[in-house]
């Protein structure tokens, strides 16, 4: 089977042909047309193309890289809410020693979690 990643979700896109027999990929949740119109194009995609069993491997591992990342960044995005909440319910007044513990852990949690995405991005640019 012929197909490409979706370069924003890395979803597996199948390789469909126009009316004027140009290969083109949709991308339906991204909303994204991939169009290849030009001789260029079209021949640069045969070759990727070409031997697909070697293509798949690399394929399916930006995909894999790609959700990894959505995902470690929608942790991130959580737990910075959930540090933002507790602070704003800490005040100096009345310090809330289990909610200033649990804002530390967070605050570990949340470098943890950069640590992991420094890990996968420099991983990506030493490959
Ligand atoms: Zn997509």
């Amino acid at each position: 089977m012929q197909f490409l990643p979706c370069f924003l979700c890395g979803a597996k896109l199948e390789k469909r042909t126009d009316k004027n027999h140009k290969p083109y990929f949709v991308c339906n949740p991204c909303g994204i047309q991939l169009f290849i119109r030009r001789e260029h194009g079209i021949g640069l995609l045969d070759r990727l193309l070409r031997d697909a069993a070697k293509n798949e491997i690399p394929f399916k591992h930006r995909a894999d890289e790609v959700y990894q990342i959505q995902a470690l960044l929608t942790e991130i995005t959580g737990v910075k809410q959930q540090i933002e909440r507790l602070e704003s319910q800490i005040t100096f007044l009345f310090r809330d020693e289990t909610k200033v513990r649990a804002c530390n852990l967070l605050k570990t949690k949340l470098e943890n979690l950069f640590h992991e995405l420094q890990q996968i991005t420099e991983l990506k640019r030493a490959n």
